[in-house]
């Protein structure tokens, strides 16, 4: 049993953003652990950032849920919650995205392979990341900052 609060990230501008976001925290409260509290920010809308030009803005929201599971699990979940909202590969940087599902962190494991890290090494950059945190979780983003 390797139970851990997991932050995660929301972002999408493409279509119906909020609903797309909604449908996709819907998914990831049914892998949270039945029972345990899920904590959910507002959501934030925010100009795009490192985007291609006339990339529309994005609403972002970070939740945290309560996993059962190794890193990669939970990986798979958020990858394949991307895949079901109809996310398509895209090789452009940043391009617009029907959804984006980051994790932030999973309690405080340090976990690195090629195709994860935890914490998320940018989430401290990221305005869009630490306002939506700092309404659930302002513990953590005092600690960061
Ligand atoms: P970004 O989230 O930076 O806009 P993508 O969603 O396209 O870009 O993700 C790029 C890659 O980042 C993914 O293929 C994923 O394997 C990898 N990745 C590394 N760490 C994480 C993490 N903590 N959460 C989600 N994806 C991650
Ligand atoms: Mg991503």
């Amino acid at each position: 049993m390797s139970t851990a609060r997991a932050g995660i990230a929301l972002g999408s501008n493409i279509g119906d953003a909020a609903a797309n976001i909604a449908e996709a925290i819907a998914r990831l409260e049914a892998v949270s652990i039945p029972g345990e509290p899920v904590l959910k920010a507002s959501l934030h809308r925010t100009a795009p950032v490192n985007c291609p030009p006339d990339s529309p803005d994005f609403l972002n929201t970070v939740v945290e849920i309560a996993f059962d599971g190794t890193p990669r699990e939970l990986l798979a979940h958020t990858q394949r919650i991307e895949r079901e909202l109809g996310r398509v590969p895209n090789p452009v940087r940043n391009a617009p995205r029907v959804i984006d599902v980051d994790i932030l962190y999973l309690g405080d494991i340090v976990y690195q392979d090629e195709g994860l890290t935890l914490p998320h090494p940018r989430m401290r950059e990221r305005e869009f990341v630490l306002l939506p945190l700092s309404e659930i979780r302002p513990d953590m983003v005092e600690r960061n900052r």
